[in-house]
């Protein structure tokens, strides 16, 4: 066969090879980074949930401490109304102590309501710690998966592309300039076979007289409708 039609065809296999090398490398580095991210936002999750506990802790014992304070107030209005001589004293002491119970009322609503998000944090902490941890310990094993096969592909792209520069220094430039060309332009493949004379790029029937110059293979033939290159797969 013509030197240049082959080394073609061989630039091609190896063209087609890094496409799907280059598409295989972005599919596993966006699976990596898919691994570690849904590890983050669980990690995320967790501290942001054992910040909330924090805080609620701190909420709840200021309540405590200001119902006590109520507490002790309460008691000591109820020993000053022994003291307490006129009816107006009796009464303005009397509204003291019913607006502090109703004070009272109030924090521990809100104290119930704490205790409750606490209780709930409590129990939902130790699961999501675990989660956290098996995400993380599960994505270290695809990761290390992940990264061999990764690896293997990056190495076999950098052979393919050596490959490449040894078969386009033996390439006639001109003829490499125009296979580049019809990258650009056509879908792959370029260079292609003729099949019970039709052009397997555009499906399209290929004259006979030039169905024989791509049989003799002299020269390089280009499908007359879709310009691809031509070759005869076998006989
Ligand atoms: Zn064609």
């Amino acid at each position: 066969m013509l030197k240049d039609l082959s080394l073609l065809i061989g630039l091609q296999e190896l063209d087609l090879k890094i496409e799907k090398n280059g598409i295989k490398e972005k599919k596993l580095s966006s699976q990596i980074e898919g691994e570690r991210k849904r590890v983050l936002e669980l990690e995320e999750n967790l501290l942001k949930k054992k910040e909330m506990l924090k805080h609620i802790q701190i909420e709840r014992r200021n309540k405590e401490r200001s119902i006590e304070e109520i507490d002790s107030l309460l008691a000591k209005h109820e020993e000053e109304k022994y003291k307490i001589k006129s009816n107006e004293e009796f009464a303005a002491l009397e509204k003291e102590i019913s607006q502090g119970e109703e004070e009272k009322n109030k924090a521990e609503d809100i104290l119930l309501e704490l205790m409750e998000r606490e209780e709930g944090l409590d129990e939902e902490l130790p699961v999501l710690e675990k989660e956290s941890k098996q995400a993380n310990k599960d994505c270290q094993e695809k990761e290390r998966i992940l990264r061999a096969d990764l690896d293997s592909t990056i190495e076999q792209l950098k052979d393919l592309e050596n490959n490449r520069k040894k078969n386009i220094s033996q390439l006639n430039s001109v003829l490499f300039q125009r296979y580049k060309q019809l990258q650009k332009t056509r879908e792959n493949p370029v260079v292609l076979s003729i099949s019970n004379g039709i052009c397997d790029g555009c499906n399209v029937k290929v004259p006979p007289s030039l169905v024989a110059r791509v049989r003799r293979r002299e020269e390089i033939v280009y499908c007359e409708n879709c310009t691809r290159i031509l070759y005869m797969n076998n006989s």
